[in-house]
């Protein structure tokens, strides 16, 4: 029951706008100030830091200190990952320097991002087979505003720090850790620990553990600058990759390679992505033109098909354009998806799938609209042999092949760095359906 009503609402594709930022992101920042200006006593640059996030999307073009924010697109780093391995080994030989206090983004009820609120919390200790990471970015995904809102049937911890797509240093480690060293490079994803005995565990599907630790839900998670994860599930980030690229991988990009391999398509065959222009969307596009699929990217407007079409998608069909978009996906495929990943928040999207879907295809559900059912035809679910299957993020192995696609550069992230004392304005933007691609945290700023 538990897994039943958790998997449907575990993850959501981030919904479909073209512009990050608009009128509602000033409203959010006045809204914030009082969170701002906390963080800002305790923080050096927190002031300085917003000012410039601000300035940078008034719009008035200027480069400098701004370029920072800029929407990036990156592989790999090679200058900024020398420095990040020194630091690391800088941080690994002054392990007895980690502070007692460090600054963490808390809720202690559900509610509006007003409840965000920056403040000083002890740094954990890791316990026996846990590591401290020191993150240094982490992203921010829709689950994350679940665990704010509260609207899930799971409850959450509280108080909580959220956040599960962070990338960081190990610079301590608890009793009986061998294979993870201080100063390795880790991702921290959704996934914190899981009991490794169940039968989940043991066939590799431990993302169904019973005993399952979610980071930033049931466990604190990496909105702070020193988080816990399991020695046994932080993920290697390979020496190739920066930091700030590894953590849209650590959910979003693990979740859509999963999901790629459940629909089974074979080279040369034709994956169907509706919602392709989202944060999972545009990394699931990369994934599977790197798998040698052929894609069909299902978004609507130009600012979409644009980030679609430069993420490699062979076909872009505008669902607010094309009147039947069934008998198009149907027509430039041949006979229908070999496979579909939904990631769209529109429950018409996975009604289209299962007509759009060739015989003997499988349809993956990845999105999570409220309260959405899928209505299949009985008879040709039937006859089509079709199968429709669910999938929640990926075990280890599956992270560890996420980041070597993008060590390798044919996995490309789309994504924004901004400050850490910017979170509650991402939020307020994933309310108002204003992200494209993905925002990364600067936990420095
Ligand atoms: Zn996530
Ligand atoms: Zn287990």
């Amino acid at each position: 029951m538990f897994l039943r009503s958790f998997g449907r609402q575990l993850l959501r594709a981030p919904s479909s706008s073209s512009s990050f930022l608009s009128a509602n992101v000033s409203r959010a920042a006045a809204r914030s100030v009082s969170q701002a200006a906390v963080y800002r006593n305790s923080l050096f640059c927190g002031s300085r830091a917003l000012a410039r996030h601000h300035h940078h999307h008034a719009g008035c073009g200027c480069s400098g200190s701004a370029s920072r924010l800029t929407t990036k697109r990156g592989s790999t780093a090679a200058g900024t990952v020398a420095s990040e391995i020194s630091a690391a080994a800088a941080a690994a030989g002054a392990a007895a320097g980690i502070p007692r206090m460090q600054m963490g983004a808390v809720i202690t009820k559900h509610g509006s991002p007003e409840e965000v609120e920056f403040k000083q919390i002890p740094v954990p200790e890791p316990g026996p087979g846990e590591v401290l990471v020191n993150i240094k970015f982490t992203g921010v995904c829709h689950t994350d505003l679940h665990a704010l809102h509260g609207d899930w049937p799971l409850p959450a911890k509280m108080p909580l720090v959220g956040g599960h797509e962070g990338a960081g240093y190990v610079v301590k480690v608890g009793d009986g850790v061998t294979d993870v060293k201080l100063g390795d490079r880790v991702g921290i994803k959704w996934m914190n620990g899981s009991c490794g005995k169940c039968e989940y565990c043991l066939s590799a599907r431990e993302s169904l553990c019973p005993h399952i630790l979610l980071s930033g839900y049931s466990v604190d998670g990496t909105f702070q600058h020193y988080a816990i994860g399991k020695a046994d599930h932080v993920t290697p980030i390979p020496d190739n990759v920066s930091l700030e690229v590894a953590a849209p991988i650590m959910c979003a990009g693990i979740t859509v390679y999963r999901a790629l391999k459940e629909a089974a398509v074979q080279p040369n065959q034709w994956v169907v992505l509706p919602g392709a222009g989202g944060g999972l969307g545009h990394l699931a596009i990369q994934y599977a033109r790197a798998m040698s699929m052929r894609v069909v990217a299902i978004d609507s407007g130009a600012d979409k098909e644009k980030l679609c079409r430069d993420c490699g998608a062979d076909v872009f069909i505008d669902f607010r354009k094309e009147a039947d978009v069934v008998a198009k996906v149907k027509e430039v495929t041949g006979g229908g998806a070999h496979g579909t990943l939904v990631l769209s928040t529109s429950s018409k999207s996975y009604q289209q799938a299962t007509e759009f879907s060739r015989p003997g295809s499988t349809l993956v559900t990845v999105s999570m609209p409220p309260d959405a059912q899928l209505n299949a035809d009985i008879f040709w679910l039937t006859v089509k042999m079709l199968k429709i299957c669910g999938s929640h993020v990926g075990n280890r192995l599956d992270s560890i092949e996420a980041l070597q696609y993008v060590s390798s550069g044919a996995v490309k992230p789309v994504y924004k760095v901004q400050p850490f004392s910017t979170l509650p304005q991402v939020y307020s933007a994933m309310e108002a359906g204003n992200i494209a691609g993905r925002i990364v945290l600067d936990l420095s700023l």
